[in-house]
């Protein structure tokens, strides 16, 4: 791919390990501004781990990371820096519990933006409404589906207006009926030009969706490619073998 000063992620031999457990090995991988990237590969091949080093929820110990042109160092600025840019949503949703879901998606904005209330609610409210649950606004996350807790953990992102989002197994742990609320919603995303890591299984979502898609296993990079080309004439046997179990 054309790796301009643009890349919104540049991150070259990247090598990570857990104790003596090498759990990442010499990634590179450029992420170009509103590219979308689909990630996937065996469950504990590394794929989690990719996604966290990107905004140090994980430390790496070797390689270089640089996200929109900021290295990912000890610099505490540069981290904030880095942080405020990129978004993340999990498997498990995270939200707050005992907070509404209007209050999930607009104190952080208070606490770590420094927003005013009126305007932190504001915004919640426009988010919600773009992920189409604003009714459910004043009520608290135990009250709502799984794919709508979702929805609001990805408008609680949004709020903080990411340049990049990093999505970490979405639906996984959705039933299957919502799992396409979701998607829908990520695909909205993705129209509006967001550059997303969205770590799935969900092979429809990467076929329509993704510029690229990854795969690792044992802590690689296996294969990468557009989509079209991955899916129907993926050059690896690994990759061969692991679309021939999920497909
Ligand atoms: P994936 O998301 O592809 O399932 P992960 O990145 O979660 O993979 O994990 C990759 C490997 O690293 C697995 O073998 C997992 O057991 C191990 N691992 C993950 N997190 C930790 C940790 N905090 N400490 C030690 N090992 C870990
Ligand atoms: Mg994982």
């Amino acid at each position: 791919m054309n790796v301009d000063a643009e890349a919104a992620i540049r991150i070259s031999a990247l090598n990570k390990w857990y104790d003596t457990f090498q759990v990442l090995k010499n990634i590179d991988l450029d992420v170009a501004v509103s590219e979308r990237i689909v990630v996937c590969g065996p469950s504990g091949s590394g794929k989690s781990t990719l996604i966290r080093c990107i905004n140090r929820l994980e430390e790496h110990q070797e390689g270089r990371i640089l996200v929109n042109g900021t290295p990912l160092d000890d610099s505490v600025k540069n981290l904030d820096a880095i942080r405020r840019d990129v978004g993340m949503v999990f498997q498990h949703f995270n939200l707050f519990p005992h907070l509404t879901v209007k209050e999930n998606c607009a104190l952080p904005q208070i606490l770590s933006r420094g927003a005013q209330r009126r305007e932190a609610e504001e915004r919640a409210m426009s988010f919600l409404t773009k992920v189409r649950i604003p009714e459910q606004a004043e009520k608290y996350p135990g009250q709502l589906s799984g794919g709508q807790q979702q929805r609001v953990a990805i408008a609680r992102a949004l709020c903080m207006m990411p340049k990049i989002m990093l999505f970490d197994e979405p639906t996984s742990a959705l039933d299957p009926e919502m799992v396409k609320e979701v998607l829908d919603t990520m695909v909205a995303l993705a129209e509006d030009g967001m550059t997303m890591i969205v770590v799935t299984h969900e092979m429809g979502f990467a076929r329509k969706v993704a510029d690229r898609v990854v795969f690792m296993e044992s802590g690689e990079i296996v294969e990468i490619g557009k989509p079209d080309v991955f899916f129907d004439a993926p050059t690896q046997v690994r990759t061969q073998n692991f679309l021939r179990n999920i497909m």
